[in-house]
């Protein structure tokens, strides 16, 4: 018999309606002989509303507080599920956190599931039961609620999977699932129908926030095969699993975006051993992750300048540090966070040529400039000037057949 994992987003529980909804999806599951297991998130727009009001009490709310409130969201949308599952004749009952238990480690609202007990779960189970279970939550070695960070129910999600070893772990979200590029900016974005979970994380920390990155890490790690899938069509979803599965006609699987980043560039460095490291030595020190780097040939061997990309929200605090650190010289410091980042994700980009040189030359045809480049197996990307970001998906996206 089949056991799946149903994972039900804010928008998809977003009304009663929904609700509805989402217990007719169930309830053919477990019609057609599924064992179902489904995690909910909160009705969309909760868990900020919950937070909102907390803030309106004090800006430093009590951690453990703030978990019991936040948790809640999660609580409703089980109960008015399970019971809107009964009220169609299905034998259904929600758990809530410290009844199960989820044990989980770590900081209040942002702890990691460690265990889950399976033992009465599985009984209801197997007597036919849907199992309702709140994402986002469990509680900790004391017995306090928790929470796993925002987005949490995914990770809920695959640590379910995982741990009652279910055949697959279904995530029902607005969209049809993963697509080729952004599908409200460009219009012919296509929906992916398989992906790896390597290049799932490339999109999905790009930009794609179809699911939380760190639940499909968990799932690649445990090779637990995933789905997001629309809750409001009857169409296939994105499969996402293991790339040795994957066949590859295409070099370039996706084309991602985002506007999180800042750029910095140090002029007039010094150019010798140890200069680098003591630019960003302390940045690391402050939890200021550099992600590309670039460092121009000096011509006369003495300096240089170096250019580098952030988080534009450390973008204070990085020129905060760069002005205050005593180990290092240079003639001026220049920052722009009016620049996006591009990327081309493709697993299938290790065994095709030329991709570097396809990418540089579309951008020059819309006369648009690179200004920082990086690239990893799967991934190439690129900073360029905020402006000319639709200009750039636009082009790669045809450049590289997805349309
Ligand atoms: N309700 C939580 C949030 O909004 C968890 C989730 O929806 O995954 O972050
Ligand atoms: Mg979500």
């Amino acid at each position: 018999m089949a056991k799946k994992v149903l994972k039900f987003g804010g928008t998809s529980v977003g009304t009663i309606e929904r609700i509805l909804h989402v217990a007719k999806i169930i309830k053919k599951e477990h019609d057609s002989g599924t064992q179902v297991i489904a995690i909910v998130s909160a009705m969309s727009g909760k868990t900020n509303e919950l937070l909102k009001q907390s803030k309106s009490i004090s800006a430093n709310f009590n951690k453990r507080e703030l978990d019991v409130l936040l948790s809640s969201g999660e609580q409703v949308t089980s109960a008015l599920l399970a019971g809107a599952l009964i009220e169609f004749g299905v034998n259904s009952k929600s758990w809530l956190n410290w009844q199960i238990p989820i044990l989980t480690e770590g900081e209040h609202s942002n702890s990691r599931i460690i265990n889950i007990n399976i033992k009465e779960i599985n009984k209801f189970l197997s007597e036919k039961g849907v199992v309702i279970i709140p994402g986002f939550q469990g509680i900790s070695k004391t017995g306090d609620v928790t929470t796993i960070g925002r987005g949490g129910s995914d990770a809920t999600a695959v640590a379910v999977a995982k741990i009652f070893d279910t055949d697959t772990c279904e995530i029902y979200t607005d969209v049809d699932g993963v697509f080729s590029t952004d599908p409200k900016k460009i219009p012919v974005a296509k929906k992916i129908d398989k992906i790896s979970y390597e290049e799932m994380l490339e999109l999905s920390s790009l930009g794609a926030k179809v699911m939380q990155s760190s639940a499909v890490q968990t799932a690649m790690m445990y090779n637990i095969p995933l789905e997001v899938k629309s809750t409001f069509t009857d169409r296939e979803g994105t499969k996402i699993f293991d790339q040795e599965n994957l066949d590859y006609t295409k070099s370039v699987t996706g084309v991602a975006y985002s506007k999180d980043d800042a750029k910095i560039t140090l002029m007039g460095v010094q150019d010798k051993p140890g200069v680098a490291a003591n630019i960003f030595e302390p940045l690391s020190k402050n939890q200021i992750n550099v992600d590309m780097v670039i460092q121009n040939i000096s011509s006369d061997q003495k300096i240089t300048d170096i250019t580098f990309t952030i988080k534009r929200d450390d973008l204070i605090k990085t020129i905060e540090i760069l002005k205050n650190n005593k180990d290092i010289k240079y003639e001026s410091m220049s920052n722009n966070n009016k620049v996006s980042k591009i990327s081309i994700v493709g697993a299938g980009m290790v065994s095709t040529p030329g991709i570097t040189y396809k990418m540089f030359r579309s951008l020059a045809e819309e006369k648009i400039n690179i200004l920082a480049i990086s690239t990893s197996e799967i991934k190439l990307s690129v900073i360029i000037h905020e402006d000319d970001t639709l200009k750039a998906i636009k082009k790669l996206h045809t450049a590289f057949d997805l349309d």
